[in-house]
């Protein structure tokens, strides 16, 4: 691989690395940061509001039920005989008004008869499963429960009921009464935070049983039996307040939960880690965007860098400065692929070694500078006189060697002709040097046996005997 490749390539590699590190390490801070804010702000922000709502709605219908199964008219009336149906319709039909309740209801355990505030509904028995719930209270140790039943009254609305139990003055068990409350609106609460927040939020039985929760979370009945909580359902039920972690279907849940000691439930408040990751993926693309447009960028600005300081490198190696013609070494260098073309062809090659006369002469009267200014000069007309596939090299001092492709030396003399005579006839040239500028130019054509040492001696013996002969000539050597 060229270095230049090479320089490309580490460069790409190291923006790239530069970038990736960077991007990660800023993902992973933001993503701790996001998870902080779920964790610390947002998902107990949100189980305040909900206890907040919660409170208005459970609390108080709570309240009124425990003094439903507190109240002397009740018990009294029950164990008066349960005669005036109506008095007791009245009651029940008062409170469910006035609490803006679903239902209110009440029953006997002497006559198991069932009481709402329509009047007599039905007989409670233990072998119809909807009347459940009335053998279960009776049973139970607590005062009172929460459950979610049909309400039979209701044409079997899902209702959820508040259930206490009311005892003789003795503490003998004579019945159960409470409320029932529309599920409807507090479920209306539930899917409000889901879809503002995208929040799961549900409300669990001090025993675990998952009580109430939105219709389109997926959950199951009870936290034991849910898999990923083996760990955390212990400190659920214990602890007042608390924040934890899960897996369920193979994604991570952040869970806030918070007991509502008056209802005795727990309000579990949750949200899906990969929402809150959800949130930091666009930024993520936009810097492997920049990191591919800076990579582009800075890769085309390199190579135009690169690009630049080898012509320029080039041209210091291979260019005479003074002149801007190729200079020796470059000479040398291309003369080898041209010679051995010609060789396979058979074409004339020639070589004319241009000698400027009396050069030192110019420097001495006008001065370095002139000289200089004669050197460019002539290099300017050799390279105009010529075509463009030959060569105009500074052989070196007032020395031009020029290389003549498809050319005889019958040709290469007659070029030398017309060289001299351009040179010795430009008026530019006389206006540095007064007396005017001649060169002498000796002209030499390929041999098979020759070498390039070879060729270029044969025209320099051409140029010696135009020396002799009194300069300002082509001769062939
Ligand atoms: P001749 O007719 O025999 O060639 O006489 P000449 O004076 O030209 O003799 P010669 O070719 O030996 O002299 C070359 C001179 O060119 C000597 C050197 O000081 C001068 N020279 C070589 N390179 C440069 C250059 O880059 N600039 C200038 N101004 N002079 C240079
Ligand atoms: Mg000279």
């Amino acid at each position: 691989m060229k270095f230049k490749q090479q320089m490309l390539l580490v460069v790409s590699f190291l923006i790239v690395t530069g970038f990736t590190v960077t991007a990660a390490v800023s993902f992973f801070i933001s993503r701790e940061a996001a998870l902080d804010v779920v964790v610390k702000h947002e998902l107990p922000l949100t189980s305040d509001n909900i206890y907040a709502e919660v409170q208005r709605d459970l609390i108080l219908p709570r309240t009124v039920s425990s003094f439903m199964g507190n109240d002397t008219f009740l018990q009294d009336w029950i164990l008066d005989g349960e005669h005036d149906t109506e008095a007791v319709t009245r009651y029940l039909k008062g409170i469910k008004d006035k609490y803006g309740a679903f239902t209110a209801f009440m029953v006997s355990e002497n006559t198991r008869n069932y009481y709402h505030a329509g009047g007599w509904l039905k007989q409670v028995s233990k072998t119809d499963p909807r009347d459940e719930w009335y053998f279960r209270v009776r049973l139970m140790d607590e005062e009172s429960e929460l459950n979610i039943d049909p309400d039979m009254a209701n044409r079997d609305a899902l209702t959820i009921f508040i259930n206490y139990k009311i005892h003789a003055p003795d503490g003998t068990f004579i019945g159960a009464t409470g409320l029932g409350l529309n599920l409807a609106s507090i479920k209306q609460i539930l899917s409000d935070y889901r879809e503002r927040y995208s929040n799961n939020v549900y409300f669990v039985t001090q025993r675990g049983h998952v009580l109430l929760h939105d219709e389109r979370h997926e959950v199951a009945q009870s936290l034991h039996q849910e898999p990923g909580m083996t760990d955390i359902v212990q400190s659920i039920l214990r602890d007042p307040q608390g924040s934890f972690s899960y897996e369920r279907d193979g994604k991570t849940f952040l869970l806030n939960t918070r007991h509502i000691d008056e209802l005795g439930l727990i309000l579990c408040v949750e949200a899906e880690q990969e929402r809150v990751f959800d949130v930091l993926r666009p930024s993520l693309v936009v810097t492997a965007i920049v990191c591919l447009l800076v990579t582009g960028i800075v890769l085309v600005l390199l190579l135009k860098v690169i690009r630049h300081y080898q012509a320029e490198l080039e041209s210091i190696a291979w260019r005479d400065p003074l002149t801007s013609l190729i200079n020796r070494r470059a000479f040398v260098d291309r003369y080898k692929g041209i010679r051995n073309q010609h060789e396979r062809s058979g074409a004339p090659l020639s070589l004319l070694i241009v000698d400027i006369d009396h050069f030192k002469e110019v420097n001495d009267r006008y001065g370095h500078n002139a000289g200089d200014e004669v050197l460019k000069r002539v290099s300017d007309l050799l390279s105009d006189i010529l075509r463009p596939s030959d060569l105009v090299s500074r052989w070196g001092g007032d020395e031009f060697l020029l290389l003549l492709p498809q050319t005889d030396l019958a040709s290469a003399s007659e070029i030398a002709e017309r060289i001299r005579g351009c040179i010795n006839g430009d008026s530019s040239l006389s206006d540095i040097v007064k007396q005017g500028l001649s060169v002498s130019i000796g002209a030499a054509e390929q041999r098979e046996d020759f070498d390039l040492d070879m060729h270029v001696q044969q025209a320099d013996s051409g140029l010696y005997r135009a020396k002799a002969e009194g300069r300002n000539r082509a001769c062939s050597g």
